[in-house]
């Protein structure tokens, strides 16, 4: 069976064609979120279509085509709700019917992209054989996605455990772009890692203030190289992606805790810190796993690609 897959992120869109759950083409296309989601379908059906047209990828029919978006989506429905920073305005028109069925040959499945993530790596990565995980992917947001018994969970709208980066970390804290305030996003993510620079005492100082860009690579490797206004930062992040674990291990009892996404899977280093902190912080004194994700990137193509293929003819 060959599915096209789409993981559809605010800043870029990785497209794949997977083929028996393996992914046998794949490309990154700017979002170009604020044209909206309508804009972006089209030109993704361009890229897969050049992407399929090369018989070295392979000569089979599409069966499913399935979307991973950075929002609510609920399973019941389809219904997509509408995404805070005025991102893809238009996707909660879009989700359904005539408009859809212009763009693109068969009718998609829709999915939140960190319950693909989890799909993903629940089939074929880190939490294969679990049953209650939490995963949590740090990147330029924070998306969490959890499972229970087994099941992922959805709630009344399919936002359940969907929105662990937008929960108060600091009641005095930040306004953060989805109407919240003190999310653990505005506290420690690569969106907010310039404010937070700029509002450092010793900032002007710091090897960082040169830099045209600050993101966690150049975070942790100043941190690393001993800059002072790097290690606060990188501090009160790690104690944000700390307690945040704690707030959902005491909200979801996980037998699993994955932490994914760019930075999440890459720095092993965030491990053991947060492990301390659950250890010393947490109700959970029994055995406990917390550990990188294993598919990284891949994880929500391949668990959107799985999803659109188990509900192929049931799609809303
Ligand atoms: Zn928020």
């Amino acid at each position: 069976m060959v599915v096209w897959a789409a993981d559809i992120g605010g800043t870029n869109i990785r497209l794949a064609i997977v083929r028996r759950n393996k992914i046998v083409a794949r490309t990154v296309i700017p979002a170009m979120a604020p044209l909206g989601l309508r804009a972006a379908l089209k030109r993704m059906v361009g890229v897969w279509t050049q992407l399929h047209a090369d018989p070295r990828i392979t000569t089979e029919k599409i069966s499913a085509i399935g979307l991973a978006i950075p929002g609510i989506v609920n399973p019941q429905t389809g219904q997509i709700y509408p995404m805070p920073k005025g991102k893809f305005a238009d996707a909660p028109r879009l989700f359904a019917g005539p408009l859809l069925q212009k763009i693109l040959p068969v009718a998609p499945f829709w999915c939140n992209d960190a319950h693909a993530a989890l799909a993903g790596e629940h089939r074929f990565g880190a939490a294969k054989g679990a049953k209650n995980v939490v995963l949590i992917t740090l990147g330029t947001g924070i998306g969490t996605a959890v499972m229970l018994d087994g099941r992922p969970l959805f709630g009344a709208h399919g936002m359940a455990g969907n929105v662990g980066g937008h929960t108060t970390i600091d009641i005095r804290g930040a306004a953060c772009l989805c109407g919240n305030i003190g999310c653990a996003e505005t506290r420690a993510s690569t969106w907010m890692l310039p404010e937070l620079a700029q509002g450092i005492s010793g900032f002007n100082g710091s090897s960082l203030a040169s830099l045209p860009l600050i993101d966690f690579e150049n975070l942790f490797a100043h941190a690393a190289a001993g800059d002072a206004a790097a290690q606060k930062i990188l501090n009160q992040c790690l104690h944000t992606w700390a307690v945040l674990v704690c707030n959902l291990i005491h909200q979801y009892d996980p037998e699993l805790v994955l932490l994914g996404g760019g930075i999440g899977s890459q720095h092993k280093a965030i491990f053991p810190f947060i492990r301390r902190f659950a250890k010393q912080h947490s109700w959970a004194k029994w055995p406990l796993d917390i550990r990188p994700a294993m598919l990284g990137p891949d994880a929500g193509l391949i668990g959107i690609a799985h999803l659109a293929a188990l509900n192929r003819g049931r799609v809303r």
